[in-house]
C-alpha cells in the first residue's frame, strides 16, 4: 500500500507520523516549498532574527528516514484521480493507493490594479519570506499593509523590528472587528497607534501604483483618492484553500476542497485536511472551514486513523484560539461573535491600562455560558474545554475564573475588579472563593 500525501505541512507531517505509527504502509511526503516540515507560525521569528529556519523545524532532519517515510521536493501539477496518478511540474509521475490532499491556503488578492508588481507580496510560504527579506534591503521610507488581521499585525511587526514605518490600510472600522467585538477591537486599535503605526481604518486600497520598471511606488486610497508613497506593499487580507489547482477535476470543491468528518472526498481512497478542507456538515458550534494549526494537526491524525482501518471522525469539542496582536496575547473559548445574538448578553471588563479585558458572553434565559475572549491575561484551555464540554453558567464560570488563572499575577491584582464589575452589570452575587475553596476546586478538577 502505497500513500501520498501532497503537502508537508502540520496536516500532512502529522498524516504521515500517524500512518507510521499505525502501519507499514509505504509513505511520500510531497512539497514544493521546502525539503522539510518547518512551523509556519515561526516565520516572523526568523525574520526578526530570535530564531534560524534550523530552529523552526519540529523534527530533525534524520527522523524522515529513520521512521521510512520518503521525502519528496516537488509541486503536483495535476492529479489523475481515475489512474491513481500524481503528474509533477518536472514531467515525472507518481503512482499511488491512497491520496492525501494537505495543500494549505494562499493569501486573498482581491483582483487590485497593480496587486503583482515587484514590491508587493504577501506572507504565507518561506518563499514569502525570502521574498521579504530581498524586498527590504534597500531603503524602504514605508511599507503600506492591505487587511487587518492575525498575519497583517505580524507583518507590521516584522517591519518595525526593521524600523520601517508602516500604514496599515483596513476596510472594516476597527482592527479585525470582523471577527472581534468593537471592545477588544478598539483596544487592538489603541495597541496598534501606541506602537506608532498609521492605522487608516474604513478605508480600502484603490490601486498600487508603479514606478517606470514595474515596482510599486505609492497606494491610492479608494475613499479619499490619498496617494501615499511606499515601496513596499504586504497584502494580508486573509487566506483562502489553495484549490484553484484543482479545479476543473472530479474532486468536488466549493470554497475548500470538500470533506466529511472521517475527512473523506467524494472520490474513493482520496483524503483531505487542514486549511484547504471544508466540512460538508461541520461539527456543531464549528466552521466549515478551520485554517488553523492545531486543527491541521487533529485533522492529519484523523486521516491517518481512517487510512489504517480504525474508522474515526474529526471531533474537535468547542472551539478555542489564541494569538498575539503585538505585546497583548489573545485568547479565545467557545465562540463570542462580533455582534450580540439576540437571545445573548455580554459581560465587558476593561482595565483602565487599556491592555487587558474580559469579555464573556452568555444566554439571556438561563445564563449559560456560551463563549469567552481574553486579552492581557491567560486562562487554562483545559477548564475552558470542561466548562464548555459541561455546559456550566456563567455565574459558575465567573466563580471559578480565579481557578482558570494561568497567569497568577493577574488574579492578584483583577480578580475582585472583575468580579465586582459582572456583579454590578448583570445583577449576580458572586463571591471570591476562599484559598481553601480554590485548593479544593483544583484538585476536583484534575481528577
Ligand atoms: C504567517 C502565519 C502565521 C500564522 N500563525 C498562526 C498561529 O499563531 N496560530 C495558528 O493556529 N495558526 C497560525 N497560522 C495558520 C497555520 O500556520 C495554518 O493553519 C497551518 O500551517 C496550515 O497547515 P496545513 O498543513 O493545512 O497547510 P500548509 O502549512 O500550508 O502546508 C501545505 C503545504 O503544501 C504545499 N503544496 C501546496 N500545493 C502543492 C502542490 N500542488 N504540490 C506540492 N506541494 C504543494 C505547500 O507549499 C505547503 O508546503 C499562521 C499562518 C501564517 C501564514
Amino acid at each position: 500500500m502505497h500513500i501520498a500525501i501532497i503537502g508537508n505541512g502540520v496536516t500532512g507531517t502529522t498524516c504521515a507520523r500517524f500512518i507510521r505509527k499505525f502501519s507499514n504502509y509505504k509513505i511520500t511526503l510531497i512539497s514544493g516549498e521546502t525539503d522539510h516540515f518547518f512551523s509556519r507560525t515561526a516565520l516572523m521569528y526568523i525574520y526578526m532574527g530570535h530564531m534560524r529556519y534550523e530552529d523552526t523545524k519540529p523534527y530533525e532532519d534524520w527522523f524522515w528516514k529513520k521512521n521510512n517515510i520518503e521525502l519528496k521536493r516537488a509541486w503536483v501539477k495535476n492529479i489523475d484521480f481515475a489512474g491513481k496518478t500524481l503528474h509533477f511540474e518536472k514531467g515525472d509521475i507518481l503512482n499511488y493507493d491512497k491520496l492525501v490532499i494537505a495543500c494549505g491556503s494562499k493569501p486573498n488578492k482581491f483582483g487590485w490594479k497593480g496587486q503583482d508588481l515587484k514590491g508587493v507580496q504577501g506572507l504565507y510560504s518561506y518563499q514569502d519570506l525570502e521574498l521579504l527579506e530581498k524586498n527590504t534591503q534597500t531603503k524602504i521610507n514605508r511599507a503600506v499593509i492591505v487587511g487587518g488581521g492575525l498575519i497583517g499585525i505580524e507583518l507590521a511587526e516584522m517591519l518595525h523590528s526593521r524600523h520601517i514605518p508602516v500604514t496599515f490600510l483596513v476596510r472594516e472600522p476597527n482592527y479585525w472587528s470582523n471577527v472581534l467585538p468593537e471592545g477588544e477591537a478598539k483596544l487592538v486599535n489603541n495597541h496598534i497607534k501606541e506602537h506608532g503605526f498609521d492605522l487608516r481604518l474604513s478605508v480600502n486600497l484603490d490601486e498600487i501604483v508603479a514606478d517606470e520598471n514595474g515596482r510599486a511606488k505609492a497606494v491610492k486610497v479608494k475613499e479619499t483618492g490619498e496617494i501615499i508613497e511606499c515601496q513596499l506593499v504586504g497584502l494580508t487580507a486573509g487566506v483562502s484553500p489553495n484549490i484553484n489547482w484543482l479545479k476543473n477535476t472530479d474532486l468536488a470543491i466549493q470554497r475548500g476542497i470538500m470533506v466529511n468528518l472521517h475527512q473523506e472526498t467524494n472520490i474513493a481512497d482520496v483524503y483531505a485536511g487542514g486549511d484547504c478542507a471544508q466540512f460538508n456538515d461541520p461539527v456543531e458550534g464549528r466552521r466549515p472551514i478551520e485554517q488553523v494549526w492545531y486543527t491541521g494537526k487533529m485533522q492529519g491524525k484523523v486521516i491517518a486513523e481512517n487510512i489504517c482501518g480504525r474508522k474515526t471522525q474529526y471531533d474537535p469539542g468547542p472551539w478555542f484560539n489564541s494569538a498575539k496582536f503585538l505585546d497583548i496575547e489573545y485568547q479565545t473559548y467557545g465562540v463570542v461573535f462580533p455582534n450580540l445574538q439576540e437571545e445573548q448578553q455580554r459581560f465587558y471588563w476593561e482595565h483602565e491600562d487599556g491592555k487587558k479585558c474580559v469579555d464573556v458572553v452568555f444566554q439571556k434565559d438561563n445564563r449559560q455560558f456560551v463563549g469567552i475572549n481574553v486579552f492581557g491575561i491567560r486562562l487554562r484551555h483545559e477548564l475552558f474545554d470542561k466548562f464548555l464540554r459541561e455546559k456550566k453558567s456563567v455565574d459558575y464560570i465567573m466563580e471559578n475564573l480565579q481557578a482558570a488563572a494561568f497567569d497568577p499575577e493577574f488574579f492578584k491584582y483583577h480578580e475582585q475588579e472583575i468580579i465586582s464589575a459582572f456583579n454590578q452589570q448583570t445583577g449576580a452575587n458572586i463571591q471570591l472563593k476562599s484559598k481553601k475553596g480554590l485548593k479544593a476546586f483544583l484538585s476536583l478538577m484534575r481528577r
